[in-house]
Parts: C-alpha cells; structure tokens; sequence
C-alpha cells in the first residue's frame, strides 16, 4: 500500500514515500531561495541529509547547513545557529530531522529577526506578543523521525543551560508553511528511538485525550492517534522497513501534536524536568512514566480512558488499558522504572519543583500538588 497526500490542515503538509525530492518546490512555495538546513550532529553525515543537500544544490538553492545541534538544544545552540543563519544571509529554515533539529530551526527562523532575547518570550502569558511577528522568516520542516509532531506545532522546547529547565517559546508563527512527511526518510531509525519516538506520539494522544479542557476537535484527533500506534508502532519497530507503518507513524506523530493544543499533563510535566536534568531521551521517558500517571489520574479518567480502550479494542476498560500499555512497553523493551533506565539517586525535590511550574501541568485531570507529585515521582523511581 502506498500513501500520497497533500493536506492543508493544520498547515500544507506533502505526504508519501519519494516526497524529498520535492524539497526544493516546497522552499518556493514558502517564499525561501537561500535556505538554512538546521539538524543535529548526529544527523548531518547522514545520508538523507546530504541527498537533501544536493537536492537544493541541484536546484540553486545551496547546500548550508547548521549542525551544531545538542540531543536537548540550548540557548546556546540557539545562538549559534541564528549567527550562521544572518552570517549566510538567508531568508529561511529548512528545519530537519528528529525533536531537536526541528525545535532548533523553527527557533533559529524565529529568532533571526528578533532584537529582544530569546527569554523574553517563554510561553508565560501573552509573552509571544513582544515578538516582531514580520520578522520571522518562513520554515521548511522536514521530520525524520515519527513521534514530536514539532512539524506542525507552534512551539520549540528549548533547554536553559545554565538553570537545567526546559522551556517553551511559543509564537503561533512558528507554524512550518510546508511540511514535507516522507516516511522513507524514516526507514534508518534504530529501534530503540523508533520506540521512544513512537511511545511520544502516544503519550501526546493520550495526554491531550484525558486533559479536562473542552475541544471535541482535539478528542476525535487523539483517539484515531492511540489506535495508528497501537496497530502500527509494534510492526514499524518488527520490520524497520515496513512503509506503510512508518508512515501511519508519521500520521500519529502529527495528530498527536495536533490534539495537544488541548492540553498536556503529567506525564510531561515530569519528563521535561527529568530530561533537562538527566538528558534522558524525550520519548522514552515518557512511556517509562504513563503506568504510574495512569494510576495517579485514575479517579478523573476511568471513563475517558473506558471509552478509548472500547474504540482501541481493547478489552477491560480502564485496566484492560492499563494492562495494553504495560505490554506495549515491554514489547518495545522500554525500562520499567526510572532506576532501570539508569538514573540513580535523582533529585527528587527539583524533579518535583521543576514539574510543578510546568506548563503542562495545567491540562492534567488532577491537580498536581507538591504532595502528590512527590508520591507519583516515587512511583516512577
Ligand atoms: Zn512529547
């Protein structure tokens, strides 16, 4: 089976294996002749990136790249990129690869016009409106990997090096203008991060799923993501291969981030300090940390999470869920705990502090206190 698509929503998203080659029409459309191609370290000598790199030779539009990308970017990586980005004289972001590659571009893109500095617009309030919204140039992104769904989401997470915290910045133009997903850009993920990426995506459905705001449009997203990953994330990690896993993957990876915008919780809210503190990968953490925050919610989410599982086909209501997500984990050999995923003797006091002031706490089910989140850590731990 072969997937092609064009979609508008929630913003021009190309779809389908081969679609790479298209890299260069994508950048007109966006308006871009001289782009900057932002990824990480690890993918810069790969070969995807340098085919996407003749790709625009071939077609005049240069071949710079920015790599100096770190598993969790910071400020400074930030800073970095938008020197290169002014130095080249470029008018846009090719932003490329997995949540750090495309974090970084969209942020290099957004703050390449900016004269304020990157603090001043943390997702506090309606801090994003300080931004010269005309000053943000346009971005090309392009996931390879299938979990962030950061393609088509309006914020970067970026890590403040010298306080360990992860932040938000937020501006609703950080919105890529064309979105290419070529699920066989995916095909040379190792297991491991096919897992954890995967398990990001699921948490980000069933996160937004159980989040108490009111958004029908978000709710129908998130379920139809949980069952693209329930069918198909078991045969994407099988069968590296597989396209047409890898690219419902690419598909839940988007909804998940789409279905956000109602909310987060928890599960988030821990692993954003937890990550900036450990380095531990996103996605894996994540999935370490939803049995425990499944059982902390179970009083608000009983019903909701029934309701899921009935669609899923998944027997045993809230357990019977509880139960497809432990084996879910084990299956895709994600740790147990957080002492197995080797963090030793953490600390408990800033993990919790750090969640508390977590934008995401706001969309959990249940109120998260500094008791409570003590009690959940240590049922990670
Ligand atoms: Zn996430």
């Amino acid at each position: 089976m072969s997937i092609k698509a064009n979609w508008s929503y929630p913003t021009a998203i190309r779809f389908g294996a081969g679609r790479i080659s298209e890299i260069a029409d994508a950048c007109k459309t966006a308006g871009i002749s001289k782009p900057l191609l932002v990824t990480d370290r690890g993918l810069a000598s790969m070969e995807i990136t340098t085919k996407t790199l003749d790709l625009l030779e071939a077609a005049g539009l240069g071949r710079a790249m920015f790599s100096d990308v770190d598993p969790n970017p910071n400020e400074k990586n930030a800073e970095a990129g938008v020197k290169a980005y002014r130095e080249g004289g470029h008018d846009g972001v090719i932003a490329f690869g997995g949540g750090s590659g495309l974090d970084l571009g969209k942020l290099v893109a957004f703050m390449a016009g900016q004269t304020r500095p990157l603090w001043d617009f943390e997702d506090i309030g309606d801090w994003w409106t300080r931004a010269d919204a005309d000053a943000i140039a346009p971005i090309v992104a392009v996931p390879t990997t299938a979990g962030t769904g950061s393609e088509v989401g309006r914020a970067s997470v970026i890590t403040n090096s010298e306080t360990q915290q992860k932040k938000i910045i937020f501006h609703p133009k950080f919105l890529p203008t064309v979105v290419i997903c070529d699920p066989e850009l995916t095909v040379g993920m190792p297991g491991f991060i096919t897992a954890g990426t995967g398990l990001d995506a699921f948490a980000h459905c069933v996160e937004a799923f159980c989040s108490p705001h009111y958004h029908p449009m978000s709710q129908g997203i998130a379920l139809e993501g949980m069952r693209l990953v329930k069918d198909y994330l078991p045969r994407a990690f099988a069968v590296g291969t597989d396209l047409e896993a890898r690219a419902h993957m690419m598909s839940a990876a988007m909804m998940g981030a789409t279905a956000f915008q109602k909310g987060l919780g928890a599960i988030h809210a821990l692993s954003h300090p937890i990550g900036a503190m450990y380095h531990t990968h996103h996605g894996t953490t994540n999935a370490v940390c939803m049995p425990a925050v499944l059982q902390f919610n179970k009083p608000a989410i009983t019903d909701v999470i029934g309701q899921a599982a009935k669609y899923l086909d998944i027997a045993g209501g809230f357990d019977g869920f509880c139960g497809f997500v432990d084996d879910l984990n084990a299956s895709l050999g994600i740790p147990k705990n957080l002492t197995a995923m080797g963090i030793e003797n953490p600390d408990v006091d800033r993990i919790v502090a750090g969640a508390l002031i977590d934008p995401s706490t706001g969309g959990n089910p249940i109120e998260m206190t500094q008791e409570n989140t003590t009690k959940l850590l240590m049922a990670c731990i």
